[in-house]
């Protein structure tokens, strides 16, 4: 194995896997230079530039938008905004990505909204942890929840109990569905706490997901500090929250970070690898490929001895997430800054006038397949305006709307998946991303631990002990 003065490494994808990579290396003295084949950092986790003046790609707004607000509406015409690709929000028990924003200069408080754990669906079920020790503000929130009846909140006590006692872990992987089925869990208390939680985690149905992999989730966020289970909404964009920050950190160590810079080919070098771009070739001692699963595929297809990792790779499924986000006037908000709705299009809302500023504002996520898929992208966010009018009684139109459809979010978490590992057959080329093997679903946490992993890999193997 090489000495750590002889490693050179590329990494590709500027995601948030590829650039905690990038930052664990070049903090240890390894060359580093990551290749991002967008314009922005961030991958899945981007802040989207977007201007009001052209609010549905180059047609114009599919209805009149009236600013029925008046004055106050006019200067939100022809603005520049960031929009997140989607909206995302952490988990306090997302530890790694959280020490990572602090070590390239975020400051936690200052760039999240932090909400202690809870549920709202706006009339039909509500639950709010109290400022007690874990696990027992989740037991009385359960018991204190509103929208259940008295059996369904023991039901629901009893059933985390029982995964508590067994650490969280199952013999066998099933379905959510199947296991609550086990636990007899009511169809109520599956509508209104048990696939809700499941989506927002896992961003697959219930009747499909991994019931292991969500109670790893549960684990680490209900079951350990009470801080774990806090609710953390950003207030600035995904871009500028992690990775535009690491390439700040990674450029002052010395590497490199290449935006607009997309590999198209590895090839074999006696040296380790030459990664192909448009702009030239390089030769890197070690590559980390940190792109989502369907671009890795492609660029690892040519190596005949990786075919096995390439078969796990293509027998990944996917889910959509969809983002409607709808700018109101400035009056309007919602009574939280986050709230979910029941059995409708909109799963969750977030108010960004009360998150970030961003006054009349509305984010509607939509995870996982369904019915919403069927419809145009005009025609779901009319359901949402609708939905808004009948749930809140918003009688102003919004003044646009954007909807961005990510078809493949995320992969579908199901159980008993066969994930990759980080390392392949070949010992220069690693793999990183929130598919690789890991505990968790697709999350900004299951990314940043795998591109972490893959930077104490390579520095372990070229330490003179080798670990
Ligand atoms: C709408 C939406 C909402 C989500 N909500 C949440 C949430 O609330 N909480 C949460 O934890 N997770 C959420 N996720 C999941 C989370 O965003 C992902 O798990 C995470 O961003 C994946 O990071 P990654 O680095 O593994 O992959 P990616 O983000 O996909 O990064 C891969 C990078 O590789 C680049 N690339 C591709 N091809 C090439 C090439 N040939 N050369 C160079 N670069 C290339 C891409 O441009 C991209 O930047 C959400 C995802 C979506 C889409």
């Amino acid at each position: 194995m090489k000495n750590i003065e002889n490693l050179n490494v590329a990494i590709i994808g500027g995601g948030y896997a590829g650039m905690a990579a990038a930052v664990a290396l070049a903090e240890r003295g390894i060359p580093v230079t990551v290749f991002e084949s967008a314009r922005q950092l961030g991958g899945r986790a981007r802040g989207v530039p977007f201007s009001t003046a052209h609010n549905h790609g180059d047609k114009p707004p599919p209805f009149q938008l009236s600013p029925a607000g008046g004055k106050s509406n006019r200067p939100l015409q022809g603005r520049n905004l960031i929009l997140d690709n989607g909206q995302h929000l952490l988990l306090g028990c997302y530890h790694q990505t959280l020490r990572l924003i602090e070590q390239v200069g975020g400051n936690i408080e200052a760039d999240f909204l932090r909400l202690p754990l809870q549920l709202d669906l706006h009339g039909h079920f509500a639950l709010r942890a109290p400022r007690l020790p874990a696990p027992f503000h989740l037991l009385f929130a359960l018991l204190g929840a509103d929208g259940l009846s008295w059996a369904e909140r023991f039901s629901a006590a009893r059933f985390m109990l029982a995964m508590r006692k067994n650490n969280f872990n199952i013999i066998n992987d099933i379905s959510v569905s199947a296991l609550l089925s086990i636990h007899k869990q009511s169809a109520a208390l599956v509508q209104k706490l048990w696939e809700p939680l499941c989506i927002a985690a896992l961003n697959t149905p219930v009747q499909i997901a991994s019931a292991q992999v969500l109670l790893n989730v549960l684990r680490d966020a209900l079951n350990q500090t009470r801080c774990d289970s806090d609710m953390l909404i950003p207030r600035i964009d995904f871009t500028e929250l992690l990775p535009a920050r690491a390439a700040r950190y990674v450029k002052k160590c010395g590497g490199h970070v290449l935006t607009s810079c997309g590999v198209e080919r590895l090839l074999p070098h006696y040296i380790g690898m030459e990664v192909v771009t448009k702009r030239g070739s390089l030769f890197f001692s070690h590559v980390i490929c940190a792109t989502a699963p369907v671009t890795t595929a492609r660029l690892l297809r040519p190596f005949d001895e990786l075919a096995p990792v390439i078969a796990q790779i293509d027998a990944l499924q996917h889910q959509p997430i969809y983002t409607v986000y709808l700018q109101y006037p400035s009056h309007i908000t919602l009574p939280h800054a986050m709230l979910g709705l029941h059995q409708r299009f909109s799963q969750w809302l977030f108010d960004k006038g009360q998150i970030a500023g961003q006054h009349g504002l509305i984010a509607a996520v939509i995870s996982a397949e369904g019915l919403h898929q069927a419809l145009t992208q005009d025609e779901l966010a009319q359901k949402v305006i609708a939905e808004l009018r009948e749930e809140f009684g918003f009688v102003d139109t919004p003044l646009w709307f954007k909807v961005i459809a990510e078809k493949r979010a995320t992969f579908a978490c199901t159980p008993d998946l066969s994930r990759p590992d980080q390392q392949t057959s070949l010992p220069c080329l690693l793999l990183a991303g929130d598919y690789t093997a890991g505990d968790y679903p697709a999350t900004l946490e299951g990314a940043v631990q795998s591109g972490l992993y893959c930077a104490d890999l390579l520095s372990a193997a070229s330490s003179p002990s080798g670990h």
